[in-house]
């Protein structure tokens, strides 16, 4: 038997096997309960985060002729044609690669069919906003005046460049990226359910690659069992994708708060030695300081895709630094990395880098100056003002 990807065997069935999207799928199961069914919908929102598996659910379960509640029942003929994409009553369209106008009236076309015995007839547009303005045109007279029993489902990754006259007749749902939390949850239960032993530490690195997308977070998923087989380590996927170890992050940040100013020489000709990617390097170090930006400032790095070990780090390294300045070495950061494309030599790029983070004055406090100030004014005797002969 041929190896069918995860994503594609575990793609969700159900409203409720879609992970982080409760707010879409709970709000499209009522208007299903009490047979309020739009003409036309939108789901924007990233890439990977379940619009068209939530768009086939709605398709199944708008024509299952065995609905009890809001779920598709997954059992009837109709279920089944859509699941395995062969239902003449659902037509799929990717609108990056059909985006002029003679699409759109095939589209046209396609809706005025009757569909079989009472179901309805689902068109899904898959990335709707690369429609020609043209096929927009065309494809809004359609929205003004729809034959009944057509649904349109419009997904797209940019709502901006979806015309406002085709918005506006649109009900419009918004999925949400999800937390690196959750799909690391969720990558951890996939692979437990495919008797995978999947580190904790490697599904942490896999979520956060996958940055929210959990459609990636599961490719990579794929990539690593492909690569390794049946267990997973955490050093695996950083071999695998190349990526740089946390500890790596920590030593920055310890000879940060540190000062040593000679450190980070030898540091940067280790990571040379080590043949890692320097933008790989840049990009990892501002999710690191990102990271540390959080735990400041909401005191936990509970909701972080870490280790437990790696959160405990977090958790008592962040209140040693204050936000602004996190702040000022993120932006920093940020500026090499912008520098670092066009560089000619990038180790220097590095090396600059690090030295302004070590030299960095820490920000203090304004209400600690403030106290230290009114403590010296109720105190004048302790003040010795010397004078500049
Ligand atoms: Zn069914």
């Amino acid at each position: 038997m041929s190896y069918i990807v995860l994503a594609r065997r575990y793609r969700p069935q159900k409203f409720s096997e879609v992970i982080g999207q409760e707010h879409v799928t709970g709000t499209l199961s009522r208007a299903i309960q009490l047979n309020r069914i739009g003409h036309a919908y939108l789901f924007g929102g990233p890439r990977g985060v379940g619009k068209t598996t939530v768009a086939r659910i709605l398709a199944k379960a708008l024509n299952c002729t065995e609905r009890k509640t809001s779920e598709p029942c997954n059992e009837c003929d109709s279920c089944i044609q859509i699941t395995e994409g062969r239902s003449v009553n659902v037509l799929e369209i990717d609108a990056a690669s059909n985006r002029g106008v003679d699409d759109v009236r095939s589209i046209r076309e396609n809706v005025r069919l009757s569909s079989s015995a009472g179901a309805y007839r689902i068109v899904i547009v898959d990335e709707v906003h690369m429609f020609t303005r043209e096929a927009f045109n065309a494809f809004l007279k359609t929205l003004e005046e729809p034959p009944e029993h057509v649904v349109f489902i419009l997904a797209t990754t940019d709502v901006h460049q979806v015309p406002p006259t085709v918005l506006s007749r649109c009900q419009r749902f918004e999925f949400r990226r999800l937390d690196g939390i959750e799909v690391a949850n969720h990558l951890m239960k996939m692979a437990r359910e495919e008797g995978i032993l999947l580190e904790t530490g490697a599904a942490a690195i896999l979520a956060r690659r996958s940055d929210g997308s959990l459609r990636d977070g599961i490719s990579l998923l794929d990539q690593m069992i492909a690569f390794c087989g049946h267990q997973i380590t955490e050093l695996d996927v950083i071999t695998a994708l190349g990526l740089i170890k946390s500890d790596r992050f920590f030593e920055i940040t310890k000879m940060i708060l540190d000062k040593n100013v000679e450190g980070t020489f030898a540091f940067v000709a280790n990571l040379m030695n080590t043949g890692a990617d320097l933008s790989d390097f840049i990009r990892g170090l501002m999710e690191h300081f990102l990271m540390l930006l959080r735990v400041n400032v909401t005191h936990s790095a509970e909701q972080l895709p870490l280790t437990p070990e790696e959160k405990n780090w977090f958790e008592q390294t962040a209140p040693l630094f204050q936000s602004e300045d996190l702040l000022r070495m993120l932006k920093l950061t940020s500026e090499t990395e912008l520098i670092l494309r066009g560089s000619y030599n990038p180790r220097l790029r590095i090396e600059l880098l690090l030295q302004r983070l070590v030299r960095m004055e820490q920000t203090i406090d304004i209400q600690i100056l403030l106290k230290q100030i009114e403590a010296l004014e109720t105190k004048p005797s302790n003040v010795e003002v010397k004078k500049n002969r």
